[in-house]
């Protein structure tokens, strides 16, 4: 019998989270990438343990599901073989980091996720889902992330630690950036922000938390950089994979063109150094595929809160989307694959999906569809009223 602790949200390897159909787990790749060995490693696990699927997340994480308690810990033990897994579970909880897929060989990004991970070590206790972002490469393409604090470039290139929310940052050697995250973080706490809302940088700053002046008259991250769309983009290949569920197979075949995999929190993998890759089973290369701007979480059977299956109604909706809009279709009003709006949000109710244009799957909805509603005019949902 495990001995683990089954955690109800956030959930990471060592501490799995109950679904409907199995546990889940989360394993956080260190400084976002995967070596050929691991990604093997990962798909073989899934195949045995899990349903044959990796699901690639918004947090550039991999998740596997659907496994049964008896399996975690030989899950475990595989995973730290692989040198996949942190030795506590505090350990894990704090590396909550998001490194830019797009970083070049010497310019810094290796070696400062490798200090900020070890700095996480020594953190203070943060809300769960607080985290970091490492977004030095040649480009900014991580500001539209959700997370708490910013490590980056200005417009000098010179490194900003910018908390989320704040307009400039405090610039930071790359030997001082460890200590200065430290103390930004024990600034957090400090002030209260640890204990209002979910405890995230940017409603702390909203409720009027008054920044450091270094941080306050610091400098302006540069301007953004548009984030390539599945395929060819420069230094390699972003293959993406609809609602993020990669087949495990196809992930052990890119792993066997070799090189190393990298996350990126847009349900996509990046691999440095293709420019092609062959056909394979769930890979989307195709930036104009509308089943990449549609958004559906896992619903029913596999969530235990979801009023309604999801998936097969999005793939359905998908073919009939305009250029540019966006779909999501959540089994409940958390929204959990998709917090922004969208053209059209279809949200599970008792009574069938309810319809928010435009908005967001809190957000009121204009009015309610049963599923042969939707089949029957599924471009209707895209018209404006
Ligand atoms: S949005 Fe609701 S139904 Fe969908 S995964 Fe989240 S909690 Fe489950």
């Amino acid at each position: 019998m495990s001995t683990f602790k089954v955690y109800g949200q956030c959930p990471g390897a060592l501490t799995p989270m109950a679904a409907a159909d199995g546990l889940v787990m989360r394993i956080r790749p260190l400084h976002g990438q995967l070596t050929a060995d691991q990604a093997r490693g990962i798909a073989a696990l899934s195949e045995r343990f899990g349903r044959g699927l990796v699901e690639l997340t918004s947090r550039a994480n991999l998740q596997i599901r659907g496994i049964a308690e008896g399996d975690h810990p030989k899950m475990v033990e595989d995973l730290l073989r692989l040198g996949l897994i942190d030795t506590a579970p505090a350990v894990e909880r704090a590396r909550n980091i998001i490194v830019t897929p797009f970083h070049r060989s010497n310019d810094g990004t290796m070696d400062l996720a490798q200090a900020l991970s070890e700095a996480t070590t020594r953190a203070p206790r943060l809300p769960a889902k607080f985290g970091l972002a490492i977004d030095v490469g040649p480009a900014p393409v991580l500001q539209d992330i959700s997370t708490d604090i910013r490590l980056e470039r200005a417009s000098n290139a010179s490194i900003i630690l910018r908390p989320d929310g704040a307009s400039s940052g405090k610039e930071v050697s790359e030997a001082d950036a460890p200590e200065e995250l430290l103390a930004l973080m024990d600034w957090f706490i400090s002030t209260g922000g640890v204990t209002e809302g979910r405890g995230r940088m940017r409603q702390h700053l909203a409720r009027g938390a008054r920044l450091p002046n270094a941080f306050v008259n610091g400098l302006p991250p540069a301007p953004a950089f548009r984030v390539p769309g599945a395929g060819p983009a420069e230094g390699g290949i972003l293959a993406a994979a609809a609602f993020g569920l990669l087949p495990s197979a196809t992930l052990a075949a890119l792993a066997d063109l070799g090189g190393s995999i990298r996350m990126t929190p847009w349900r996509a993998l990046f691999l440095p150094g293709h420019s092609s890759l062959p056909a394979l089973d769930g890979l989307l290369l195709n930036p104009a595929d509308a089943i990449l701007r549609t958004h559906a979480c896992t619903g029913a059977p596999g969530c235990t809160q979801a009023i309604a299956e999801t998936r097969q109604i999005a793939r359905a909706i998908a073919p009939h989307l305009p250029e540019e809009a966006t779909l999501h279709v959540s089994g409940c009003a958390k929204g959990c694959a998709h917090p922004a709006p969208a053209t059209a949000t279809l949200v599970a109710t008792a009574n069938g999906f309810a319809l928010i244009p435009h908005g967001k799957s809190n957000d009121p909805p204009e009015r309610i569809l049963t599923s042969e509603d939707l089949m029957r005019s599924p471009a209707t949902l895209f018209m404006a009223p």
